[in-house]
């Protein structure tokens, strides 16, 4: 089942993200976090790429397909391709298919500044591209900023690029995180103005950890509001405090969103099952 169709059903779509573990782990500590995923009852779950090409995300295949094919839950495979040639992405669109893998999230990739870079793709425009002209039946799904990509010059070139890879092939798009929820319904609103009409999902990262949330901050250009740095403050030294507080401040962000009739919540999960329980918990009859 294509992504996109899941918006057709007239519910919320509810869906999560996880990561393959690091290098040297082994691929079986994923597998017991999904399967404490599974009866959260999500309608998809995506999974991560590497972001160093298609060697670091040679796992992301094989999670995908544990996820569709052992689960039974509607997958998304995460591909990057600023560190790879076309044959990379071939072999890997060669993979997903062959392990039934209906849904790629077509990504750029963040430029790592050490790793030269390859030639073949420069936007993930080029990627949707490519996909449709190798043929492959995916469904084909996008990253959208709320803020503005932390490259744009201003938010309506990045808009304007977001319309293209719409124009190229993504019927959905998944967006960063945000603590701020009249930013993304004001970057929807600009979106639909442009004659962006693809549902729009609203991506959700709990504050669990003050360390892990600033790098995160600091990658993805999120701002955060006064009341969540005062959280950060107030509970920097307890970590089980800020975890609790930091649940109930996505899922008081979750309900709000759906209140004001958001399409769908991508929650990034950050692999670990008992957060995502909780949130999922607290919204229970509202999706
Ligand atoms: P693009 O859409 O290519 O945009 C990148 C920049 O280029 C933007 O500033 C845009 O405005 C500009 N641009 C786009 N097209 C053009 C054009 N034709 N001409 C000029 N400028 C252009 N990274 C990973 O490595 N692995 C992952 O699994 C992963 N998953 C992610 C999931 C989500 C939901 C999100 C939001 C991000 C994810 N990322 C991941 C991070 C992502 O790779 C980075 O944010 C990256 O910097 C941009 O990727 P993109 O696909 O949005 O790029």
């Amino acid at each position: 089942m294509k992504i996109s169709k899941l918006f057709d059903k007239g519910k919320i779509v509810y869906s999560f993200e996880v990561f393959p573990p690091k290098r040297d782990n082994p691929i079986e500590g994923i597998y017991k976090t999904l399967d404490e995923l599974r009866d959260l009852r999500p309608d998809f779950i995506s999974v991560t790429y590497g972001a160093g090409g298609v060697l670091a995300g040679s796992n992301t295949a094989k999670i995908a397909s544990y996820i569709k094919n052992t689960l039974g839950i509607e997958s998304l495979a995460h591909l990057s391709c600023v560190n790879s040639d076309r044959d990379n992405v071939r072999e890997a669109l060669k993979e997903f298919e062959d392990k039934g893998i209906e849904n790629i999230l077509a990504l750029r990739g963040d430029i790592i500044p050490d790793v030269e870079r390859k030639k073949d793709f420069f936007y993930a425009g080029d990627l949707i591209t490519f996909i449709k002209e190798e043929g492959g039946d995916f469904g084909i799904s996008a990253a959208c900023y709320p803020e503005g990509h932390p490259e744009a010059p201003s938010m309506e070139e990045d808009l304007f690029h977001l319309r293209e890879k719409v124009e190229k092939g993504a019927t959905h798009l998944v967006s960063q995180l945000f603590f701020e929820n009249h930013m993304f319904f004001e970057f929807k609103e600009k979106a639909r103005a442009l004659g962006v009409t693809v549902p729009i999902e609203a991506g959700i990262m709990p504050v669990t950890n003050k360390k892990m949330i600033e790098r995160m901050v600091s990658i993805a250009g999120a701002s955060l509001p006064a009341k969540l740095t005062k959280l950060l403050h107030k509970y920097e030294f307890d970590d089980e405090a800020l975890r609790e507080a930091g649940i109930a401040y996505a899922i008081d962000q979750m309900v709000d969103l759906i209140e004001r009739g958001a399409e769908g919540i991508h929650l990034y999960t950050m692999n670990n099952p008992y957060v995502a329980r909780k949130i999922t918990e607290g919204i229970k009859g509202l999706l």
